[in-house]
C-alpha cells in the first residue's frame, strides 16, 4: 500500500482530545492487514544500512510502531515513557505542552554510548515530544540517528523544534 493509499485510512477527528486540535486517528490503518505493514516498511526503509541497535517508541501509540520497526531493523526496543510508569532507574526531560508542562522517561541502562538510535512515533505536531526524547537519549550517550514518524502536520512546524542535524523522516506530510 502506498503513501496516498494508507492516507485514505486515516480518520480526522475535529476538537479532540480539546477544541482546535485536529486529530489524526490512525486506528484504522492499525487494523488494516496490508496497511499495518506498509507502515512498517515505509518507516524503517531509509534506516536500512544505518546500523540502528535501538528503536527507541514514545509513548503510546509510538510502541505501536516503533516494535515491528525495531524487528524489521533486526535491533532492539526500548520505551520512552510518561513520569512515574518505569520500574527502575530513570533519566527525564521535561518539555512544555500549551497548557503546562510534562516529561518523558527512559531507564538509565535502555542505551548507552555506542548505540544508533531510531526514535519513532505516530505523529510529530509542535514538534515538543520528538525534542525531549532526543535530549533523553543524549541524556544517556545515545547517538540518535533519525527519528521517523507516520505523519507530519507541517504546519505546525515540529521540525524547527528540533535540534540542527536531528534527520526527521515522515511517511506522509500535512501542509
Ligand atoms: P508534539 O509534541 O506537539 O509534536 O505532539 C506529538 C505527540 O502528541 C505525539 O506523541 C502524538 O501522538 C500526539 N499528537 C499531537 N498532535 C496530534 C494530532 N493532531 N493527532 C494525533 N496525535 C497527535
Amino acid at each position: 500500500m502506498n503513501a496516498a493509499e494508507l492516507s485514505s485510512l486515516i480518520r480526522d477527528i475535529p476538537d479532540f482530545p480539546k477544541p482546535g486540535v485536529g486529530f489524526k486517528d490512525i486506528t484504522p490503518v492499525l487494523a488494516h492487514p496490508t496497511a499495518l505493514g506498509s507502515i512498517i516498511d515505509l518507516l524503517a526503509e531509509p534506516y536500512a544500512e544505518a546500523g540502528i541497535t535501538v528503536v527507541a517508541g514514545i509513548e503510546a501509540r509510538g510502541f505501536v510502531l516503533a516494535t515491528p520497526v525495531a524487528r524489521a531493523l533486526n535491533a532492539g526496543f526500548i520505551p520512552l515513557r510518561k513520569p512515574g510508569k518505569l520500574p527502575y532507574e530513570t533519566v527525564s526531560e521535561s518539555y512544555e505542552l500549551e497548557y503546562g508542562i510534562d516529561s518523558l522517561e527512559a531507564h538509565i541502562d535502555a542505551a548507552g554510548q555506542g548505540d544508533r538510535v531510531l526514535i519513532v512515533d505516530d505523529v510529530i505536531a509542535t514538534g515538543g515530544t520528538a525534542a525531549a526524547a532526543v535530549s533523553l537519549l543524549g541524556q544517556l550517550g545515545a547517538t540518535v540517528v533519525g527519528l521517523a514518524v507516520f505523519i507530519e502536520l507541517a504546519f505546525l512546524d515540529g521540525r524547527s523544534a528540533l535540534a540542527e542535524g536531528t534527520a526527521l523522516h515522515a511517511v506522509l506530510t500535512y501542509d
